[in-house]
């Protein structure tokens, strides 16, 4: 169990405990894998992704292991994220929960053999529920990050506070989309650089559409990888318009299709903007390899997020319908 700390002392206790990991030893350097891992889980916070104390191990996490680990892994170092967020258990805050009915084999994992074996056994990891306290709390973030840049990485510092940086104003984006029930204008309105916009894009309307593709239902991951696109439905040359409902995610396959104007999500035969459906260029000859697998989607339901407020928008839909029908 881990030891009990409580009142103001709680967060520099935490701020040792961060700063003495059990960590494996290389070439006289502590491997980097648990610091990165706490590193992710604090930017995690920044960006609204941890509102109650349960941390996935999922594809917001590894996307923010995967960019730290990048800046401080040594020539030896092996990016296998499952690690870390099986052994931190040891560090006391740190307590993993089994799949229903899978706690004795969770009680008798000695460690993961590989992704599969944790994910097949770990629902989730949680915190002290005083850890947790103060890690919602942007200056005890501040504190605690500091305290393993500080005993982990100082020679990587300016490259980790940019970073961290970024992801803070990308959590600070999404989370104004959210307080606006994601009624945002397009443009520069939040302030934000185009990279971090760009960025907030990406991961809500990814998130929104559960990482599937909306034509073919494709979903990929693989620690922080995804095939999946998230893509502009008014081209964004057009408007620069980077609010989620401007977006669709697509496999690379179905994201070059629409992007070429071969095939559009647009509106149902009723007119029925909710439920969009998809629309394919006429001309595609249905003995073609090929093209025969593209014109099998016509009048296909697009596949939308469960959130109604992240759907595409009548406008961008309307655009696209305009691209296809333009296309020569
Ligand atoms: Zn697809």
């Amino acid at each position: 169990m881990s030891a009990k700390v409580s009142g103001p002392n709680a967060l520099s206790s935490y701020a040792e405990r961060f700063q003495s990991l059990h960590t494996d030893q290389h070439e006289g350097r502590p491997r980097p894998h648990k610091a990165v891992m706490l590193l992710a889980v604090l930017s995690l916070a920044d960006n609204g992704q941890l509102t109650e104390n349960r941390i996935f191990y999922g594809p917001e996490l590894l996307e923010l292991f995967k960019r730290f680990f990048a800046v401080v892994r040594g020539a030896t170092d092996q990016c296998t994220p499952w690690n870390p967020f099986f052994y931190m258990k040891r560090e006391g805050f740190w307590r993993l929960h089994a799949h229903p009915g899978q706690e004795g084999a969770l009680a008798g994992m000695g460690g993961p053999r590989g992704v599969g074996s944790l994910m097949a056994n770990v629902a989730y990891a949680s915190l002290d529920g005083e850890l947790f306290g103060l890690i919602a709390q942007t200056a005890c973030r501040e504190t605690l990050r500091t305290a393993i840049i500080d005993r982990y990485f100082s020679a990587q510092r300016k490259a980790l506070v940019g970073l961290c940086g970024e992801e803070r104003e990308i959590g600070r984006v999404r989370e104004n989309w959210r307080e606006e029930q994601y009624q945002v204008g397009r443009g520069e309105a939040d302030g934000a650089p185009e990279i971090v916009r760009s960025a907030a894009f990406a991961r809500t309307v990814r998130q929104a559409y559960d990482y599937r593709c909306a034509a073919c239902g494709l979903r990929f991951l693989y620690e922080g990888i995804t095939i999946i696109d998230a893509a502009h439905l008014i081209p964004f040359s057009e408007t620069r318009d980077d609010s989620p409902q401007n977006g669709i995610s697509l496999c690379k396959n179905h994201h070059w299709l629409m992007d070429c104007h071969l095939m559009s999500p647009g509106p149902g035969r009723s007119g029925d903007y909710a439920q969009p459906i998809w629309h394919v260029k006429t001309g595609l000859n249905s003995r073609i390899e090929g093209q025969r697998e593209v014109l099998a989607l016509k009048n296909e339901l697009v596949i939308v997020p469960a959130d109604a407020r992240l759907r595409p928008k009548k406008e961008a839909l309307d655009r696209r319908m305009e691209l296809l029908a333009e296309a020569c």
